[in-house]
């Protein structure tokens, strides 16, 4: 039964060939069995999933249907979960029970979604490797010597590792789409505004999205359609109407302008990535598409802009966590400041606290106009490269990061090398742009990623041109060893 997806198990569950209970009993204990391999979870919720699931198994029986109806599913942790520990990944957050759902949980809870539990994930969503957790680091199922990327690594490999067909996630500079990468599977950023951010806790709060991960295309149209539309709690949130996008999956690809930006191919690009890349680029020619090589002049400069902006945002939004009114707080403080420095100094990971310093310095006085101002600037130039680019094609495709999965522990003494491998997907965040990453190929037995991006509330474009693909393709059935 782990080997279903969320469209099969959906049929599955019409059909009657077996419940949700049932479903999410095996599930429950392929997680208690495999699990302890990989570390995709920080907490399970096998009560709350099993009355779920019954609920679900009720409805189905009074005649309701639904895509989701007693689907099982995970949350990354930093999504709250009404009396349920949302931890961010964080000691800090470690006894942080929310005292209510995230939109995006209630929407996917009141479409009969099951909650299995909360997935592991690096702290406060800051890093590409999952090894920032305070929870240890999430191996990668294709191989467990090898990170599972992040910072949504705990769903990508719970999802690879077939404990459950789909979980949500978040990608502030690519923390949707690098770990799909990384694990050989499908994962959607949206549009800024798609989904709601409310409950979603802040990292970046004008790069953060929501957004789903599971195998195929398909299912991340089914997740994305529970967890999309209009939220009056997000005022960033878009009153914009969503389309169906599991209908919108079969359209032809005949003409379809994909954009090849020239800048993708550079020196840092693996070459057997590269290789892969133009693989995937034939099959969709031969699926109808026209391919055309475009500019992305300003590229270069979106890593140092984006990490100015991100710690600038991340130093504001984690003032909140002090040791007064929530989370972590110090033994005996001998007064107020000493509690303050010494809970934030205990109950934050050296990458956090790196963060927040480089972020409080570029935006102190004096320094605002030479670093936060100026990327401010880099980042109306990325966006606007998107624009003219978008006139000219349809979508743009590339690789989604240069290298696959690393080693654990290779770039944990150098930030910085783990900050380059985001070249390719946080210009969509810093432009606000959806961007989807697909299954393309393997190197030394690790998955590659191809990146697809699109033009504002285009997801249901990327979602037909991945289904497209992968009906053509078979890289996303492949599963991992042992799993
Ligand atoms: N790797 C990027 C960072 O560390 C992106 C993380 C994310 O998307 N949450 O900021």
């Amino acid at each position: 039964m782990h080997h279903m997806t969320l469209a099969e198990i959906a049929r599955g569950l019409a059909d009657k060939k077996f419940s949700s209970v049932e479903l999410t009993q095996t599930l429950l204990a392929r997680i208690a069995q495999l699990d302890p391999q990989i570390n995709s979870f920080i907490s399970l919720t096998q009560d709350l999933a099993l009355s779920q699931a019954k609920a679900a198994d009720e409805r189905r029986a009074n005649g309701e249907s639904g895509a989701l109806l007693g689907a099982p599913i995970a949350h990354k942790d930093l999504f709250c979960t009404q009396g349920i520990r949302t931890s961010c990944g964080s000691k800090m957050l470690d006894n942080f029970k929310a005292p209510y759902d995230a939109t995006v949980v209630a929407k996917l809870a009141a479409a009969g979604a099951v909650t299995l539990g909360k997935t592991n994930m690096d702290e406060f969503a800051m890093g590409s490797a999952n090894e920032s957790s305070w929870y240890g680091a999430v191996k990668n199922p294709w191989n467990l010597e090898h990170v599972p990327g992040g910072s949504s690594g705990g769903s990508a490999a719970a999802v690879a590792a077939r404990l459950l067909p789909a979980a949500t996630a978040t990608d502030t500079g690519g923390s949707i789409r690098q770990p799909a990468a990384f694990t050989n599977l499908t994962g959607l950023k949206p549009t800024y505004g798609r989904v709601s951010r409310w409950g979603m806790i802040a990292y970046a709060s004008s790069l953060d999205q929501g957004g789903p991960l599971a195998r195929t295309a398909e299912d991340c149209a089914i997740l994305l359609q529970g967890m999309a539309g209009f939220d009056p709690n997000d005022s960033t949130s878009i009153d914009e109407p969503v389309p169906d996008y599991s209908a919108g999956l079969n359209g032809s690809l005949q003409g379809l302008r994909i954009g090849v930006p020239k800048e993708y191919f550079s020196a840092g690009l693996d070459p057997r990535i590269a290789e892969l890349i133009h693989n995937s680029i034939k099959e969709l020619e031969k699926l109808g598409a026209v391919i055309k090589q475009i500019s992305l002049p300003n590229m270069q400069h979106a890593i140092p802009a984006y990490y100015v902006i991100a710690p600038a945002e991340a130093s504001s939004n984690l003032s909140r966590f002090d040791g007064v009114r929530f989370g972590y707080r110090c033994e005996n403080p001998e007064n107020l400041e000493d509690l303050y420095k010494r809970s934030r100094g205990e109950g934050f990971g050296s990458e956090v606290q790196r963060r927040i310093m480089v972020g409080a310095y570029a935006l102190s006085a004096g320094y605002y106009d030479a670093y936060y101002l100026k990327a401010q600037k880099i980042r109306r130039l990325v966006k606007n490269d998107f624009m003219s680019a978008f006139n000219e094609v349809d979508i743009i495709l590339g690789p989604t990061t240069p290298n696959p999965a690393w080693k654990l522990g290779a770039k944990s003494s150098d930030p910085v090398a783990a900050y380059l491998e985001d070249v390719y997907t946080i210009t969509a965040n810093l432009a606000g742009l959806p961007g989807l990453s697909m299954p393309a190929g393997f190197v030394d037995g690790l998955p590659v990623g191809v990146q697809l991006l699109a033009p504002y509330f285009q997801e249901g474009r990327l979602l037909n041109v991945a289904h497209q693909y992968q009906l053509n393709t078979d890289w996303h059935t492949r599963t991992p060893t042992g799993f």
